[in-house]
């Protein structure tokens, strides 16, 4: 039998950052990486217990849900290596061009129909300009706006242009969904097509033309626990409102096919780490949840998650929307907004007092 130490003091330290996050303090970047190497299970217990009161603390039971449709799938000229959608890698995914109103249509009533307050328009291409296809970008998301209460959000790639962001809010887009993917140091394993300052630039865009940012990433690439909690400090630095966290589902054909399944409480403990580090971010638990969680699906919410990815994702399945709904309702969660403008983020700063208070620059 191989007996871990727990170490008594470990729990005065995790009840000493846990409690500090939870009266608007925050941690820093080597308390972070002290919380995501602890090892035994007494301590990443004592994580998710402190991750689940600040989650509480600061959205109360209520659960952001959002639902995305594949509005141009495949044959995408980037690399991404986890990515079915890629043209560099032979996986079988769908490949159609720019979906008809038809569909968008029905996606945003079933969402409707279910309480999910947003969905996304997903791209597989490298990015949006000017011209024919944005303005049909423009009328999808018009219809959605006009057709019903979902909030109608987009993640079409990156933007080189401030017009092209102005447009977009224009039309009606309030979020817009753009992952870091990692930290900028492991970001080259991950893609070599474009870089994670074209990543970084697309989000001022955004920022400028006053449209609020679902930025988020992938676990389970190879990257480090350091990895992990620098992305979660850069998604705080650009003041990602949605932070998805996806855990990576091996697509056969791609580089990362052969990666070895992160274990659930690893996944569980990153999630913690980042509600420390993000604790009024909504944190989605999107794309790999049901094939790596398995039973341990409900247990996010306990790490600090406090939003969710319903229905199918880009290319591969979930489990049924009806099923996650029955899972809210049986640990007393509330996935319905009337609207969801994020103003529950804005930060009154760390309670220093002081006008230029850092923590409040960075988290609105
Ligand atoms: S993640 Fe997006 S940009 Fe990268 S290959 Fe896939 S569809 Fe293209």
């Amino acid at each position: 039998m191989i007996v871990k130490l727990v170490d008594a003091n470990n729990h005065g330290r995790i009840s000493e950052l846990g409690g500090r996050v939870l009266s608007g303090g925050q941690i820093s970047r080597d308390e972070a990486l002290w919380l995501i190497n602890l090892e035994t299970s007494a301590d990443i217990l004592d994580l998710l217990s402190w991750a689940n009161r600040i989650r509480e603390h600061f959205k109360g039971n209520k659960i952001h849900l959002c639902s995305i449709v594949n509005a141009k799938a495949g044959a995408c000229s980037e690399n991404c290596s986890f990515c079915a959608q890629s043209s560099h890698y032979q996986t079988g995914a769908p490949k159609y061009g720019f979906v008809d109103p038809e569909p968008v249509a029905e996606a945003a009533e079933e969402a409707n129909k279910n309480g999910v307050t947003a969905v996304g328009l997903v791209a597989a291409w490298k990015g949006l300009n000017e011209g024919p296809m944005l303005d049909e970008v423009c009328a999808r998301v018009r219809e959605m706006k006009a057709g019903g209460k979902t909030r109608p959000d987009v993640s079409l790639g990156i933007i080189k242009s401030q017009k092209v962001a102005d447009r977009l809010k224009e039309a009606g887009v309030e979020c817009y969904g753009h992952n870091l993917e990692s930290s900028r140091r492991f970001f080259p394993q991950t893609c070599t097509t474009h870089t994670f300052d074209d990543r970084l630039e697309t989000i001022g865009h955004l920022k400028k033309a006053g449209i609020k940012i679902c930025s988020g990433g992938i676990i389970g690439m190879g990257e480090t626990r350091e990895d992990r909690c620098d992305l979660a400090f850069e998604l705080k630095a650009i003041g990602a409102n949605v932070v998805p966290v996806n855990i990576l589902n091996p697509i056969p054909g791609t580089p990362f096919e052969k990666n070895t399944p992160l274990p659930v409480m690893e996944i569980l403990k990153t999630i913690a780490c980042f509600r420390f580090i993000l604790p009024r971010q909504e944190i989605m638990i999107a794309g790999g949840r049901t094939v790596n969680l398995r039973d341990a699906q409900s247990m996010i919410f306990m790490a600090g998650a406090s939003a969710l990815m319903v229905g199918n994702y880009l290319t591969t399945l979930n489990q049924p929307v009806e099923k996650d709904l029955q899972m809210l309702k049986d640990l007393g969660l509330d996935p319905n907004w009337d609207s969801h403008d994020f103003s529950d983020q804005e930060e009154a700063g760390c309670g220093c007092g002081k006008e230029n208070c850092e923590t409040k620059a960075v988290m609105v």
